[in-house]
């Protein structure tokens, strides 16, 4: 196994407690500004509400000063390091790598903030793209392995697929995602792209039966497609990869 793949998850675990301020920021109801105040403490929302999410929070979830729980204990930690080793076990390098490791962390709090309020906000989804498509960008200027006009295609493809599924319900926030992912995923090939896809609806459709078959949920019940999208999109990858 080479050095960096051993590193990617320290790095995850890291880059996960600069993500927790952030994923505890942004997991507010639609309409909410960002906060990261503490309800047991300050109860008053801060004067500079940007400037204040970027205080970094323990990893036990806790609020430092009363111990309030704000979040999971290790959550966005473990869950960024988890993405960034399965990103470094499918060996991916140079700009399209980069590419795979901003996808992975933006991902990482995309799919915790989706999972907790059912909203995949814009201050993620757009830079996501951006950074998505700059990093790509640059990939093919330096010649790398892949193509910039399929990652395009796939991306305007997974945009209007989606605008069609928003359309009947879903949320815009997943068109965002989808075109960032479908990009990313198309860079490598188009057989990639599909499989991302293919294995998010599987996924999806898999636990919307499961949860009416324990009656957790009913047909009228909404299912977070966010984090599906994400795992869909890391497992093609890594099934693509070899
Ligand atoms: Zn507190």
């Amino acid at each position: 196994m080479a050095l960096h793949q051993l590193l990617a998850p320290l790095l995850g675990l890291v880059a996960g407690s600069a993500l927790r301020p952030v994923v505890v920021a942004l997991a507010v109801p639609a309409g909410h500004p960002p906060s990261v105040t503490c309800p047991a403490c300050s109860p008053l929302p801060p004067p500079a509400g940007g400037l204040q999410a970027l205080r970094l929070l323990p990893p036990d979830g806790r609020c430092p000063a009363c111990r309030t729980p704000l979040g999971a204990a290790w959550l966005p930690e473990v869950t960024t390091a988890a993405a960034f080793a399965a990103v470094a076990v499918g060996g991916a390098a140079g700009w399209y790598a980069a590419a795979q490791y901003w996808l992975a962390l933006l991902g990482s709090a995309l799919l915790l903030i989706d999972s907790a309020v059912q909203r995949l906000p814009n201050a993620l989804t757009l830079p996501a793209a951006i950074g998505t498509l700059t990093l790509l960008t640059v990939a093919a200027a330096h010649h790398e392995h892949g193509s910039l006009v399929r990652a395009l295609a796939a991306a305007a493809a997974a945009g209007v697929l989606f605008t069609l599924l928003a359309l009947g319900g879903m949320g815009m926030g997943d068109t965002k995602l989808a075109v960032s992912l479908s990009a990313l995923l198309g860079w490598h090939s188009w057989q990639a792209a599909f499989l991302g896809l293919v294995v998010s609806f599987l996924l999806a459709a898999a636990v919307a039966a499961y949860l009416l078959v324990a009656r957790c949920g009913t047909r009228k019940s909404t299912l977070a497609f966010g984090p599906f999208l994400i795992i869909g999109t890391l497992a093609a990858a890594l099934i693509t990869s070899t």
